[in-house]
């Protein structure tokens, strides 16, 4: 990897891109991972590179939403592999949950690759080679998932997910985490709960949230859950924003 100074005032930005760039030369992300990150990073300056309070909030509703489910899977594509693999791995530890590979350009060269990428990082089971169920609704390869993982599951967190497949998997009753710096993506409107944040914050704030959230009972991690209103967070976002771009010039 490119050396990139710590004091560089975008060192966390530049380092991040520096992964992506190197999980594309790797085979893990497709080309069109890049267009997908930049439009992340545009969203990310606006919101001032920072989790907002808003966004902790949802983090912690989120985390509450998996120590609930029955049977609650971690969707991941190469971005999320390339930029947090390791939190994703023991975040599924903490909760438990299982982690299915799930791409919008889907190969088996490429899912064995993230797979074997996840396995090296120490995840005990990967999902999504099987490949045995379908998602109802959307075309051929996009629909493929496993029937042990994103398909029978009840809750899946979806970081930078597509907005399509967002809106199947809630037409199939599951309740739909989203992670998705973009607050006007159709996966941010159609998600239970969106978290606004960057995955490289929003995971590993889960992973905190884990930890403390996982010895409250189910009716306290229930009532927060019920008091989420995600149309709500999707507003104070796109306020915070617009406040935010005013407040500038
Ligand atoms: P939709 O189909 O939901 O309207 P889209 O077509 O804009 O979304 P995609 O190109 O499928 O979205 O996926 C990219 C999404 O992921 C963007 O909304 C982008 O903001 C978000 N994103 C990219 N990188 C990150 C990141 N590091 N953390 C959080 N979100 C990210």
């Amino acid at each position: 990897m490119k050396e990139i100074p710590k004091t560089h005032p975008r060192y966390a930005s530049l380092i991040t891109r520096e992964k992506i760039s190197q999980a594309v030369k790797n085979g893990i992300v497709h080309e069109t991972g890049l267009i997908a990150h930049g439009r992340g990073e545009a969203f990310d300056y606006l919101l001032g590179e920072k989790t907002l309070p808003q966004a902790d909030m949802a983090e912690k509703v989120s985390t509450a939403a998996l120590l609930c489910a029955k049977s609650p899977v971690i969707s991941v594509n190469g971005n999320v592999v390339a930029l947090v693999a390791e939190d994703c791995i023991s975040l599924a530890d903490i909760i438990p949950a299982k982690i299915e590979v799930n791409l919008f350009h889907r190969t088996k060269k490429r899912i064995e690759k993230i797979s074997k990428e996840l396995s090296n990082y120490g995840a005990k089971k990967v999902y999504g080679q099987k490949a045995d169920a379908k998602i109802p609704g959307l075309e051929h390869s996009r629909s493929l998932c496993d029937r042990e993982g994103i398909y029978s599951a009840d809750v899946v967190l979806v970081p930078l997910e597509d907005g399509d497949r967002s809106q199947a998997l809630r037409k199939m009753g599951k309740t739909v985490i989203a992670i998705d710096l973009n607050p006007l993506s159709r996966t941010a409107r159609s998600a239970n709960i969106t978290v606004i944040d960057n995955v490289t914050r929003a995971i590993p704030n889960i992973k905190k949230w884990g930890y403390k959230l996982k010895n409250f009972n189910k009716n306290e991690l229930q009532a927060l859950i019920e008091m989420w209103d995600n149309e709500n967070n999707l507003r104070d976002m796109v306020s915070y924003i617009s406040k935010r771009l005013n407040s500038l010039f």
